[in-house]
């Protein structure tokens, strides 16, 4: 008998076919001069989604949310925020806040000033300021720092202030640049789920750019990866993680093993890959939608190879190497294994025992191996 999870349909609603994007972006380009910036990109974000565009520098990220914000026109496509087609609207006019990477506190207001900004020029009556000021420190945890001037806060403080101050208005949609790009290793992925808390307390969209795919693995419900101003893949965290569509997706997410490689058996229920750079057969337990003799990529993460002294049993997915160098990392081991092909591969262990006399060792020749539904058969 098998069972789904009930909730997982009502909280993914890009799963449903029926669900309405509350931001839909349609053939939407940007073009300084000769640079295309974004390319014919089309992508629907649902309501309360933490959607992550993730990209190298110069992908086109942050002018793709300057466009949502209203501060770039699409030279084409259109861009709509819950029902509403945002061609010709200012950007106050539009639902929409903007928190951006240098967060630009006024460093002669105090905290509660900083948030209160715009509520004050808006003209709410300073009863209700006072309660909306209240509402969001307590949200950001910083109900004893109000009266403290910016330079008397840390980084991560400073970071919370202005998260508060962007979602002072109550936008419907907030965009975060590089929102944790100031803070350090530690701090950040302290941060991380703290924004995601915050986000999902208010059930408000958030759409945030990074470059750092751990913290879009971390935060997003769904990650775009961008590069040269086009969307490369559009998934959850594990479906870009695990299947990726591409060599690009595959060696911008994580550490990857990549062979190429021809087929050799083309079965509906399986295929075999011979591969020179590996110097062995790959079998894939599924089929793919490939010629015989197809030139292709199978890209394997270094978690999922085994390392073992003897050889196992099998006439694929098995190659043997030469440990070079380990890297010892505390949780994880990262084996550099030479294969015999001359090629070589990334394997990680973790160190689920502490002080293995059995661990294998630098120098030892190996044989590493994998399951035939652990890699990606890529073709292109
Ligand atoms: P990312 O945020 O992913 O680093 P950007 O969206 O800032 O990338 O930039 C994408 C490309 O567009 C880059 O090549 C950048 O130089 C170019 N670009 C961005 N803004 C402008 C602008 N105002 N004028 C000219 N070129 C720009
Ligand atoms: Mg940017």
């Amino acid at each position: 008998m098998t069972k789904t999870a009930p909730t997982a349909a009502d909280t993914r609603p890009w799963r449903d076919p029926n669900a309405k994007p509350f931001v839909r972006i349609r053939n939407v380009t940007k073009q300084f001069g000769d640079v295309i910036a974004v390319d014919e990109v089309s992508l629907d974000i649902y309501h309360s989604e933490l959607f992550c565009l993730l990209g190298g520098s110069g992908s086109g990220k942050s002018t793709l949310l300057r466009m949502l914000a209203g501060f770039e026109a699409p030279t084409e496509g259109t861009i709509e925020i819950d029902g509403v087609d945002m061609t010709g609207v200012p950007p106050y006019a539009r639902p929409v806040n903007m928190m951006f990477q240098s967060y630009a506190l006024f460093p002669h207001m105090n905290v509660e000033q900083n948030i209160a900004y715009g509520l004050k020029r808006d003209g709410l009556p300073s009863a209700e300021i006072r309660d909306r000021v209240a509402e969001l420190l307590t949200l950001v945890k910083l109900q004893d720092y109000g009266k403290r001037r910016p330079n008397q806060l840390s980084g991560g403080q400073r970071q919370r202030v202005a998260l508060a101050r962007s979602l002072a208005k109550r936008p419907k949609l907030l965009l975060l640049d590089e929102p944790l790009g100031a803070l350090d290793k530690k701090l950040r992925e302290e941060t991380q789920f703290e924004l995601v808390k915050i986000q999902e307390t208010l059930g408000i969209t958030f759409i945030v750019v990074t470059h750092d795919q751990e913290e879009a693995m971390s935060l997003a419900t769904r990650i775009g990866v961008m590069n040269y101003g086009e969307i490369a893949m559009v998934g959850e965290p594990a479906d870009v993680y695990e299947f990726p569509n591409s060599r690009f997706v595959a060696g911008f997410i994580g550490s990857v093993n990549m062979f190429e490689g021809t087929v050799t058996e083309n079965e509906a229920d399986h295929i075999r890959i011979r591969s020179e750079e590996l110097g062995a057969d790959i079998h894939v337990g599924h089929g793919v939608d490939c010629a015989p003799d197809q030139t292709l990529w199978y890209a394997i993460r270094p978690e999922k190879i085994s390392l073992h002294r003897e050889r196992p049993d099998g006439d694929a997915n098995i190659v043997r190497g030469y440990v070079e160098d380990i890297a010892y990392l505390g949780d994880t081991s990262v084996y550099q294994v030479l294969l015999d092909s001359g090629r070589r591969i990334r394997v990680t262990k973790a160190n689920s025992l502490r002080g293995d006399p059995d661990a294998i060792r630098w120098d030892e020749y190996v044989w590493a191996t994998w399951g035939s539904e652990s890699g990606s058969v890529l073709t292109s």
